[in-house]
């Protein structure tokens, strides 16, 4: 099964968020670039699942050249190769597209995906992609296998487990719980070093967001104490002050 593996490259949680050029711009300096966590379960299952069965593993990012290092941790992880669409993201549909055309053009069977990205969270991509190549979908997967051309896949619903089966080609969406994310070892590490990272230029699609201002959330007050006893007070700051009833 060939397998394509889409990594976002995203500021690592404990990020401080600042901006620059008046507010329009994400102030990478200084930042430390993460694979999503998300994009560590699907690329460490599609590697238990080649492994097992035999295929390859392709990752592909949509970014800029800084993103390189990050996809080099994807291949030392295990992947075969990668691709770079040498683009600044702008938004989801974006993204998509450009994933559509590498996924057609390299006759994937399988393309995999977070639940969503932990810096934009839009949770949009992966369902882009399958209705932009008219694939079967499967959304936020907590198992995954492959038998034949079926892949197998479980999903949390309200009350159970949804048990659901699509021929590939197909896109799905991993969920936490898919698998124990893998750490590279000192081999992958000197191996990645070779593979081949192949940067392919952006098509010209969709191309229509732009960003007008960034805004930091306002600032949490401290806490504030009040007596166990003194329950009028408490009453009064959340009626006066916090306006909730
Ligand atoms: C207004 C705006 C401005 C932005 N500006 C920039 C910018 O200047 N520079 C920049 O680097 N990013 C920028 N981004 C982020 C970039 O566009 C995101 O990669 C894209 O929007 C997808 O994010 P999402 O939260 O919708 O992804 P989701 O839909 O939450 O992602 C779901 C899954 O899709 C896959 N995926 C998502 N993004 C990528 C990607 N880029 N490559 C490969 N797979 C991916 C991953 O598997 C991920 O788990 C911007 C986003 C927005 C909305």
């Amino acid at each position: 099964m060939k397998i394509l593996v889409c990594v976002s490259v995203v500021p690592d949680t404990t990020t401080k968020i600042t901006f620059t050029d008046g507010d329009t711009q994400f102030n990478k300096a200084g930042v430390q670039f993460i694979i999503n966590p998300y994009d560590e379960l699907s690329l460490t299952r599609a590697l238990e699942m080649t492994e097992a069965n035999g295929g390859s593993v392709t990752v592909i990012t949509v970014g800029e050249a800084d993103t390189e290092p990050v996809i080099r941790k994807a291949l030392a992880m295990g992947a075969g190769d990668a691709i770079r669409v040498d683009a600044s993201p702008k938004d989801g549909m974006y993204v998509a597209a450009q994933i559509a055309e590498q996924a057609k053009a390299g006759e994937y069977d399988l393309v995999l995906t977070g639940r969503e990205s932990i810096d934009y969270n839009g949770g949009q991509v992966q369902g882009l992609v399958a209705e932009m190549l008219g694939w079967p979908f499967i959304n936020v997967a907590m198992e995954l296998d492959a038998e034949g051309n079926t892949i197998k896949a479980t999903r949390d619903i309200d009350g159970g487990r949804e048990m659901l089966t699509a021929n590939t080609p197909c896109v799905v969406s991993a969920q936490k719980d898919l698998c124990e994310p893998r750490i590279p070892n000192m081999r992958g590490i000197m191996m990645a070093r070779s593979k081949p990272l192949n940067v392919v230029p952006a098509v010209d699609k969709y191309d229509y967001t732009s960003v007008s201002k960034y805004e930091l959330p306002p600032v949490k007050s401290g806490v504030k104490m009040i007596d166990a006893e003194n329950a009028e007070q408490l009453i009064d700051i959340l009626h006066n002050e916090e306006k909730l009833f």
